[in-house]
């Protein structure tokens, strides 16, 4: 053993390349045996490290994303919701423009529309393409804002959310009257305005509003800046859960006749 290569490992271990620090051994043997130039030998190393280290981010990025198991764009199916285009949602799942000028998503339609897979599956995308996202029912995220203002750190809590470019909120319907009263959601929705984007999944659009914000002028101002750079998907379908029941029913029919 030279003294280099007692060193490297150190060195390695200091300077956080853990995948050269595994690589070096077999790398640098074959680079011995087969005469490679020095240059070779090191790009070889690092482009190991680049790739190791892009894949250990977005494995990270994934847990911190939060978003539900299984909801992808390779498991919704366009067909059942024919407003929804499909080409249209595989532009977005780049991200690109629209998150840099944090344009927001508004996705209305009855429960069991698909609105919370379509959120998750678009993050699930995100994720890959290199972006940060977080995914949190609205009513957990209002929650820990409100015990935020109550220790008087509502501004750095924002703050922190700041590193996603992609918050999505599900469920902005359940919000409770109590929920709305301290405003967070608003302070929330002021913070972002411009910057940094959101999604939003809600059973009722904007006319049932009024019970999210503490008045109706902070109503007018939070949907005035979610809309104003803003895609709206519209889901006016029949509940895809009922509609699968159905099509199960239809083909294993309850069998109406044994009990009588
Ligand atoms: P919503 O958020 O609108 O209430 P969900 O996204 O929770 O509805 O959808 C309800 C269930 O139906 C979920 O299990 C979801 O994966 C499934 N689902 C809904 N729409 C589709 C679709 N177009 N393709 C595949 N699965 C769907
Ligand atoms: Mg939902």
């Amino acid at each position: 053993m030279t003294a280099d290569t007692a060193r490297l490992p150190l060195l390695l271990t200091e300077l956080r390349l853990p995948t050269i620090a595994r690589l070096w051994p077999a790398m640098t043997e074959q680079a011995d045996r087969e005469a490679w130039p020095g240059a070779r030998t090191l790009a070889a190393l690092f482009e190991h490290e680049v790739a190791e280290r892009a894949q250990r981010r977005t494995q990270r990025q994934l847990l911190e994303a939060r978003l539900p198991i299984g909801k992808t764009l390779d498991t919704f199916d366009f067909a059942a919701v024919p407003m929804v285009s499909k080409a249209r949602i595989a532009a977005l799942a780049q991200g690109d423009s629209w998150l840099e000028t944090g344009t927001n998503i508004l996705a209305f339609g009855p429960p069991g529309t698909g609105k919370s897979h379509l959120a998750a599956a678009l993050g699930y995308a995100l994720v890959d393409a290199g972006y940060r996202v977080l995914f949190t029912r609205t009513t957990d995220l209002v929650q820990q804002l409100q015990t935020a203002r109550k220790d008087l750190k509502l501004a750095p809590a924002i703050e922190k959310l700041d590193k996603y470019h992609l918050l999505i909120l599900d469920d902005l319907s359940y919000l409770q009257k109590s929920q709305a009263e301290t405003s967070v959601l608003f302070e929330l929705i002021s913070a972002r305005y411009e910057r940094r984007s959101i999604m939003i999944t809600a059973n009722q659009p904007f006319g049932a509003w009024d019970k999210i914000f503490p008045d109706p002028a902070m109503t007018v101002a939070a949907i005035d800046r979610l809309v104003h750079h803003a895609i709206i998907l519209e889901i006016n379908t029949d509940s895809y859960r009922r509609r699968t029941a159905q099509a199960r029913n239809a083909e294993n029919p309850p069998d109406t006749n044994r009990s009588s």
